[in-house]
């Protein structure tokens, strides 16, 4: 069986948007077994919707669409399948009222432009959106074609094509065999040492084994194939033991879990509160924290001290210490985690102090010169790194070494890996 995806967007051809819709639906097609020998972007015209429509449908069985469903003029993908279909569209009464009632439960009346999203192609199927107003629609061609259009903003678009779009694929074609992915998630250290240390795993096939590098973590995805639901679990369970006996403490979680899930966890289930003084880092590393729903259970308060009055007035740093050491040193960033801990009468607090840049470093401190102190009540541990050149990249890699220094902590681990 093979499938083709159809994106409709003008900001698409124009570079303002970057099309995650395909790259998704490509990556869950693959993993279902699905070939995808063509994808195609068009903008909100529609002839041209219309001419990559007809041509996807020359060369693939199932063609996916996203975009273009909304209500307002320029949504022109609804319109035009029923032409190339042949299938004219008709009011669907149940679906307007769903929509009449989504907008009544907001409490704003429905602008009548709307009522277009209840116009369903004769035959096809509404496939229900949860998190919007615009419904994907599934529309089967005999003898053997589908054509599936699912709205275009992602986060209506993803759960639809993983709830409803697939299992129906897999009914409708037969598709034998699952496969599943599952991640862990690590940090600490380089791409090239993760690949290194799974050496022998590499050769095996089923799961696979692929490295993915997302901002300041390694991702390790096991992928395996089975007939059902308990062997792909068996098959995973015993890759997933041999990847974790290779890369010991690196490995912080799993699939979705962040390292700030994992610290909340931790934090938890030892009744223990944490709070975070900010130079560098702006209040990323309060933010990553409070991302997590129930963080309050265990975050009290973060504070951005940005200069060097704010971390003696707010942190009580002495001024002499700053100007004998400079802001950026490990005996100020034990000063300001110590200060935050006494002032927020916290279990954890942390502290983090660095050179950001561009700008603002010299031979003996250069840029990306971070501290990262943590106290607790044993006393005050102050680390020392050397990130990047550029400053967003150095923010982001002193949170997010920040959280796993606090999960080491927690988990009685040496605070770097030891691989
Ligand atoms: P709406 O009901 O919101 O109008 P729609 O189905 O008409 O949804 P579009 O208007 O084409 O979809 O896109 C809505 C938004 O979804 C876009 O502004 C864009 O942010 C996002 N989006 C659309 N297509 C893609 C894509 N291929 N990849 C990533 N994001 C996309
Ligand atoms: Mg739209």
């Amino acid at each position: 069986m093979n499938a083709e995806i159809l994106t409709v967007g003008t900001e698409l051809l124009l570079g303002q948007i970057v099309d995650t819709n395909a790259a998704f639906i490509a990556e869950r097609l693959a993993e279902a077994g699905i070939d995808v020998y063509v994808k195609t972007t068009v903008g909100d015209n529609a002839a041209r919707i219309e001419a990559a429509l007809i041509q996807a449908l020359g060369r693939a069985q199932v063609v996916l669409c996203t975009g273009g469903l909304g209500p307002t003029e320029d949504d022109l993908t609804r319109d035009v399948v029923a032409k190339v279909t042949g299938r004219p569209l008709r009011l669907a009464p149940a679906l307007l009222t769903q929509i009449q009632a989504r907008f009544a439960r907001r409490g704003i009346p429905m602008p009548k432009n709307n009522e277009r999203q209840a116009q369903v192609p004769e035959g096809a199927e509404v496939l229900e959106n949860p998190r919007g107003t615009a419904p994907g629609l599934l529309l089967r061609l005999p003898p053997d074609r589908t054509v599936i259009l699912l709205p275009g903003v992602p986060a209506e678009m993803r759960p639809m094509l993983t709830e409803t779009v697939l299992p129906r694929l897999r009914e409708a074609y037969a598709l034998k065999g699952q496969i599943r992915s599952r991640v862990l998630r690590t940090t600490g250290v380089s791409e090239s040492k993760v690949d290194e240390r799974l050496g022998d795993l590499w050769a095996e096939s089923n799961p696979t084994i692929a490295l993915l590098a997302r901002s300041g973590e390694i991702h390790v995805r096991l992928t395996a194939k089975a007939e059902d639901e308990a062997a792909l679990t068996r098959l995973l369970d015993h890759r997933e033991a041999q990847v974790r006996e290779r890369l010991g403490d690196i490995v912080f979680g799993r699939d979705e879990e962040s390292l700030e899930v994992v610290v909340g966890r931790l934090l938890l289930a030892r009744s223990l509160t944490l709070a975070v003084a900010e130079s560098c880092t702006g209040g990323l590393l309060g933010h990553r924290v409070t991302n997590v729903p129930g963080s309050s259970a265990y975050f009290e308060r973060g504070v951005v001290v940005y200069s060097n009055r704010a971390k003696t007035d707010l942190l009580g740093v002495p001024p002499g210490l700053i100007a004998a050491k400079g802001a950026v040193s490990a005996e100020v960033a034990a000063a300001m985690a110590e200060g935050m801990r006494e002032r927020a009468g916290m279990d954890l607090a942390v502290a983090v102090t660095g050179i950001a840049g561009p700008t603002g470093g010299n031979p003996e401190k250069p840029v990306g010169l971070t501290y990262i102190a943590l106290a607790h009540a044993g006393g005050v541990a102050v680390h020392e790194f050397r990130f990047f050149t550029d400053r967003e990249l150095n923010k982001q890699r002193a949170a997010l070494t920040a959280l796993d220094l606090i999960r080491r902590h927690l988990l009685g681990l040496p605070p770097g890996p030891t691989l």
